[in-house]
């Protein structure tokens, strides 16, 4: 650890090497923090990496697992002035790399989303789609692939008929059918992208079609199968989730080989952690994400993005407030990135200074828990997140 010292001055001398080892430019402004005693010096970069795009809240299915069945949020669309405001602001943020469209909404029924990715794309940016399936017919196919989209992921929460629309009350077959289109469509214009992920929310009554997934998977081509327990919001998906505090098998997994140009690679299966433990790590600071909502306004992540209720591991009842660190309309996403709280949140986040709610003896009882704040004084907390824990997990 180099040993600085300030100067007659009250300046602090940083040691040579300091700024070329983290590619900082020396006139980089810095956040001056303390944290019990710590002195941390936050430089103020743009160094953000990806954009979640909530496009609309809207959607053509009303799934069993969905927030969209608890929250009182509007169902609205971003307007395209809005949308305009984000692209201005891109050129600021050099580290971007991609654009993910997803959220609790359906982007494929915004009338005007072929128009926003191919104005990602023209920035050179990747873009993923997340998406029900249910829009992507052979026009639609043929869009995504001639406007870049690199990946495709697609919620598939049921390998029997049966037990998809139980989920999802939708029909599988049209889904399936969907991707047989899409693939076809991808052979006939010669394009091995998008690559096709599946997503699957593991239930107590879909559980015993995982280990089918990857055969499905290899058959309609996908190359990843990403697997979430649920996050419930409902009673009935309290009764549906399969983990808990206790250590318990992991799901078992399998593999299944994908053709990619011309070679074959195996397929990705991702399992998600099954139990409460020490370790908590947000993927969405770790990734250093932003997530916009359908206004503009900007988030850390989807677990902050809605105001809804859920059930903690141990079946406490939350209550979430959507938390918004300004909006893309009045500040721009550099800006609002480097601002002092977002700053300080990401910290906060990074070293994870939040108590364990699940493992305190007030776990009951307490009502800042039940406000999603905490008693270590930063709000909201993600004490109880199951994001950082891995239980759920996000495209
Ligand atoms: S398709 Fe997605 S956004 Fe639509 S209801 Fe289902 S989970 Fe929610
Ligand atoms: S906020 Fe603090 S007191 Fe309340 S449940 Fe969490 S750890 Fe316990
Ligand atoms: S830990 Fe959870 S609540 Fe906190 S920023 Fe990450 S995903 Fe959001």
């Amino acid at each position: 650890m180099p040993k600085v010292k300030s100067d007659n001055g009250n300046r602090l001398l940083l040691p040579e090497g300091f700024f070329n080892q983290r590619s900082i430019s020396p006139d980089t402004e810095y956040w001056l923090d303390e944290r019990e005693g710590d002195l941390i010096l936050h430089p103020r970069i743009p160094n953000a990496r990806k954009l979640y795009v909530e496009p609309t809240t809207g959607c053509d299915l009303h799934c069993r697992t969905c927030m969209r069945s608890v929250w009182e949020d509007p169902e609205a669309q971003m307007t395209m002035d809005t949308f305009q405001r984000l692209m201005e602001s891109l050129k600021d943020l050099p580290s971007l790399t991609r654009v993910v469209f997803t959220g609790f909404g359906e982007p494929l029924t915004h009338p005007h989303i072929l128009e926003m990715i191919r104005a990602v794309r023209q920035r050179d940016l990747a873009v993923t789609v997340g998406s029900n399936g249910l829009r992507l017919d052979g026009q639609m196919a043929r869009d995504l692939i001639r406007l870049g989209v690199d990946r495709l992921v697609i919620s598939v929460d049921g390998v029997k008929p049966e037990t998809y629309a139980g989920t999802r009350g939708g029909m599988l077959s049209q889904i399936l059918n969907n991707i047989r289109i899409l693939n076809e469509t991808k052979s006939q214009l010669g394009s091995l992208t998008p690559a096709l992920g599946i997503e699957f929310v593991a239930l107590r009554s879909n559980v015993d079609e995982l280990a089918q997934l990857t055969g499905l998977a290899s058959r309609l081509g996908a190359s990843r199968v990403l697997v979430s327990n649920v996050l419930p919001y409902t009673e009935e998906m309290r009764s549906e989730i399969l983990y808990g505090y206790e250590p318990r098998p992991p799901f078992s997994s399998g593999s299944w080989p994908v053709k990619a140009d011309a070679w074959v690679m195996w397929g990705i299966l991702e399992l998600p952690r099954m139990y409460w433990g020490a370790e908590r790590r947000c993927r969405f600071v770790q990734d250093r994400a932003i997530v916009v909502g359908w206004d503009g306004g900007i988030s850390p992540c989807y677990a902050l993005a809605h105001n809804y209720s859920y059930f903690a591991v141990d079946g406490r009842k939350k209550q979430v407030s959507r938390y918004v660190l300004w909006n893309v309309n009045e500040m721009s996403l550099a800006e609002i990135w480097m601002s002092e709280e977002y700053v300080r949140f990401r910290s906060e986040v990074r070293a994870f200074h939040f108590p364990s709610c699940p493992n305190c003896d007030l776990r009951e009882s307490c009502d800042l828990r039940e406000r999603n704040e905490g008693c270590w004084g930063w709000n909201p907390s993600c004490a109880d997140c199951l994001w950082a824990q891995d239980i759920v997990r996000c495209p």
